[in-house]
Order: structure tokens, then C-alpha cells, then sequence
């Protein structure tokens, strides 16, 4: 008998059993990318953690409608309340229309979460396309009391909102604390108090993003598009937001203190945050100069990196971290993960093609198999252990590589290997997204096929004298960037 599905909620802080309102539905928000720059990973960590949500939950035969924003409008320098747009910043200093910006980073956001092997999102919503319903949360947060406009400009009112109901619940804050520690700001003037949030800002004559609303030509601010978003597509209450540990505070708390101000409900019933990632213990930052993009890892075009590495490799290196530790980068942890990673695929490689000479059915396998499905399964309901779940994984390879180099004594039957592989290919390309139908992947393996066959054409046409169709299928080949090397032990290839 395997457990039940638990996860950690941030909100109480404790492993809860998870029981979606709705059963067999799940609703499941996550907050996306401001598409101002290329992805980093730490957005990686945050879309694969979610992915293993979406994945495993679909496994266990919940359906879930998966929600990920892409923000586009509000989202100001420095995660403040005045300043620039980032993405209007960014088209300014590469005089573009901010939406040109919008587009060009998203769609490389996709490229990025694509060759990651993410699931794309049910819906993904941005947020200058629901600028009517985010003035209609706003105008509902007025008429509730728990929001003042000042100056053309509409703030929420946290002192108000802290009368009856607790704000800083998520992140553990109090709000005396938040009070006495809120430090002078720019542009304070127009907020009763240091801690009151924008919900809409009166634009500058110099902001080019901007709509009209009841209260000025303005903007939404940065965090009620997520209440907006959440609800309009999940519900007011729906079981799943997840989201990177630094948006907690202040975004995931001000969502939290909006969507109960303006729809009186509690919004999410489970909070999940994943934790962040260090490049050789220190903090990545632009400002510290240690970022790296994705596409620098799959290119291992930066300074910073040995080699180039496999998006799939940086997808496993991130799994073998739980999703809450800190995971610390560096080339060496790289390597590993890359080794690692590798001696799982040849697992699964063996265990297709594995042919032995079978036993009959046993007791003692059947409890082997038995105990590696609890384990895989415990380990995964256990907060999505995904650490668990691939150390599992390499016990059943080292299992799988005995048999193939006869090392292994304990030998199943055919119908049990099969259910052995079959309990390996769930896990690792189900549940984890580790296996090579992996986007870019697919196309290697079919490049792979295609070349075997036109090798094969070749090979025959030499034996038969038909020298002239073997020479065309080498000319042209290297027409299109491909070239064959032929050698003592047949033809090999590679793309120039
Ligand atoms: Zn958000």
C-alpha cells in the first residue's frame, strides 16, 4: 500500500495531505515571467518545480487546469512602486514598442521551457490583456473600504485590511514589525502609510504603457493581476499557487490580502514556493555579474561555464534537489548531474532492448518490484521528493545493468522485467519529464533513424556496384551541412 499525496503549504507551515476541493479537478496558478530578459535558472527551477506538480498530479488521475501568467504591464524597477516599467525601460533603450519587447522575450521564454522538457500551461495569461477586470478588482477593493485613490493614483489600504484580517499570514510577518522596519520611500507622499500597495498608478506624461480608467490614464500595479488572473480562470478559491520563494513577499501576500478584500474568500488552500538557486554559494544577481541565461548553458557560451551542457542535464541536476532546499550551481555539480543523468538513460536504453533467458515468475521479485513502486510512490507523495524518486531510479538501473552484464543473480521473469521497465518509464519520463521525447530530443532521435537508413541505402548500393547512387547520397548530404566519414568499420556522420 503505497501513502498519499502530501505538500508542504506555506501558509501553515506543515505537510498536509493533499485533497483538492473539486476532486478529480485541480486548479493551479503560477506566477510567471516578467518577459523583459532571457530566462536565467532560476526561472528553470521555478517551471520544472511546477511541471513535476502539474506532471504527478496528472499521474495520480487528478485533472488540473494549469495557469501561468506571463507579466507584460506593472511590474516597476526594483519590484517597487514608482520608476520605471521594466519592459518599457527595455523598449526605450532598444527603441522598440514595449509589446515588440513582450513578444521577443516570451517567445524565447517558450524556446527555453520547451527544450527543459516543461509542459506549456493550460491557460497563460498576460496581463495587459485583462486590464478591464483588474480596474473592476480595484474599483471592488474601493467599494469594500480597503482601498483610497490619492492623486489619480488608487492604493491599498494594508492598516485597514489589518483591522480584520492578518496581513504578513504567508510570510510569517506581523504587521507592527512591517510597520516600525518600512523605511522612507520616493514617493510616499501619496500613501497614508509606507506599507499600502498600488493597485493602479496615474501614468507620468513620459510612461508610455498606460490605459484610461475611472481615476487617471494610468497602470495597474504589479500584483493584482494575479488575484485577477487566478480567479477569472480558477475560481475565487482554487488549490494550488505556486511560485518562486522570493515572490512571497510582498507579491503573494498582497495577492492574498486583495483577493479577500475585494471576493471575501480565502483564496488559495495550498501555497507552494520553491526554493531559490546559488552559483557557487553566492546569490545569483545581475549586479553580481553571475547570472547565466539558459540559452548560455545549452550554447556553453559564458565565461562562467566549462562546457556546453544539455537542457535535459539541467533539468536532472534541478530534480535532485527537493524543490524546497537551496541547490547551489557549479560546473562540477554539472558534470555529475550530466553522468548521472546519463547512466539513467542507458538504463532505460538496456532495459528496451533486454534479452535474457527469463525465469519463471518469483516471490522474491515480485517483492522487489513491489517495494521500488512503494518507493517511488512514497517518495513523490512525500512533497514531491523528486531526490527520492531518482535515487530509487538508480537502484532499479543498477539492477537493470546487472542483468545485462550478468552480474545480477536474482533473475525475473519476462512479464516481470517488462512491469520493472515499464515502473522505470512512468517515473522517469512521466513524472519527472527526464525521457528523450523530450522536444529537441525527439527530432535528434528521428535525425538518428533517418541517417541509420540512408547509411544502410548507401551500403547497399556500394555492395550491388551502384557507385553512383552511393555518391549522390554523400553529395547530397553534404549539400544540406551533413557529412558521412567512412571508416574500417562502416559509415559515421556528423552535422557541420
Ligand atoms: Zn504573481
Amino acid at each position: 500500500m503505497s501513502s498519499k499525496l502530501h505538500v508542504y503549504n506555506t501558509i501553515t507551515r506543515k505537510k498536509e495531505e493533499f485533497v483538492p476541493a473539486n476532486p478529480p479537478f485541480v486548479g493551479m496558478y503560477v506566477c510567471g515571467p516578467t518577459v523583459y530578459g532571457d530566462a536565467h535558472l532560476g526561472h528553470a527551477r521555478s517551471a520544472i518545480t511546477f511541471d513535476i506538480v502539474f506532471r504527478y498530479l496528472k499521474h495520480l488521475g487528478f485533472k488540473v487546469r494549469y495557469v501561468r501568467n506571463i507579466t507584460d504591464v506593472g511590474h516597476l524597477e526594483n519590484d517597487a512602486d514608482h520608476g520605471e516599467d521594466k519592459i518599457a525601460k527595455k523598449a526605450r533603450l532598444e527603441q522598440l514598442e514595449p509589446m515588440e519587447v513582450v513578444q521577443y522575450y516570451k517567445d524565447r521564454y517558450h524556446k527555453d521551457m520547451d527544450a527543459l522538457n516543461n509542459n506549456r500551461p493550460s491557460i497563460e495569461p498576460q496581463a495587459s490583456g485583462h486590464i478591464i477586470e483588474q480596474i473592476a478588482m480595484t474599483e471592488n477593493l474601493l467599494a469594500n473600504g480597503f482601498a483610497y485613490v490619492s492623486n489619480g493614483s488608487v492604493y491599498f489600504d494594508v492598516e485597514k485590511y489589518s483591522a480584520s484580517h492578518h496581513y504578513g499570514k504567508l510570510s510569517g510577518r506581523k504587521i507592527e514589525d512591517l510597520q516600525s522596519n518600512s523605511r522612507d520611500l520616493e514617493g510616499q507622499g501619496e500613501k497614508r502609510s509606507q506599507l499600502d500597495f498600488a493597485l493602479w498608478k496615474k501614468a507620468s506624461p513620459e510612461h508610455i504603457m498606460r490605459w484610461p480608467s475611472p481615476w487617471s490614464d494610468g497602470f495597474p500595479g504589479w500584483h493584482i493581476e494575479c488575484s485577477v488572473m487566478s480567479s477569472k480562470y480558477l475560481g475565487n478559491s482554487f488549490d494550488i499557487h505556486g511560485g518562486g520563494l522570493d515572490l512571497l513577499f510582498p507579491h503573494h501576500e498582497c495577492e492574498i490580502a486583495q483577493s479577500v478584500g475585494a471576493n471575501g474568500v480565502e483564496p488559495v488552500r495550498y501555497w507552494l514556493h520553491n526554493n531559490m538557486i546559488t552559483l557557487n554559494g553566492q546569490k545569483m544577481a545581475k549586479s553580481l555579474g553571475n547570472t547565466i541565461m539558459l540559452h548560455e548553458f545549452f550554447s556553453g557560451n559564458n565565461t562562467l561555464l566549462e562546457q556546453a551542457y544539455d537542457p535535459l542535464t539541467i533539468r536532472f541536476f534541478i530534480l535532485q534537489a527537493h524543490y524546497r532546499s537551496t541547490l547551489d550551481f557549479s560546473n562540477e555539480a554539472l558534470i555529475a548531474a550530466q553522468k548521472g543523468y546519463s547512466k539513467l538513460k542507458t538504463a532505460i536504453a538496456v532495459a528496451k532492448e533486454l534479452s535474457l533467458n527469463w525465469n519463471s515468475d518469483s516471490l522474491e521479485v515480485a517483492n522487489k518490484i513491489a517495494a521500488w513502486s512503494d518507493e517511488l510512490a512514497d517518495a513523490m507523495n512525500d512533497d514531491m521528493n523528486t531526490a527520492l524518486t531518482i535515487a530509487t531510479l538508480f537502484e532499479m538501473s543498477s539492477y537493470i545493468n546487472g542483468l545485462k552484464n550478468g552480474q545480477e543473480k536474482l533473475i525475473p521473469s519476462k512479464s516481470e522485467f517488462e512491469q520493472i521497465t515499464q515502473l522505470f518509464v512512468a517515473y522517469f519520463e512521466e513524472v519527472l519529464g527526464l525521457g528523450s521525447e523530450a522536444n529537441g530530443n525527439q527530432s535528434a532521435e528521428i535525425l538518428n533513424d533517418v541517417m541509420d537508413v540512408l547509411l544502410e541505402l548507401r551500403s547497399s548500393a556500394k555492395q550491388n556496384k551502384d557507385y553512383s547512387t552511393a555518391d549522390a547520397i554523400r553529395d547530397k548530404l553534404k549539400a544540406i551541412g551533413v557529412t558521412i566519414m567512412d571508416g574500417k568499420d562502416g559509415a559515421d556522420w556528423q552535422v557541420d
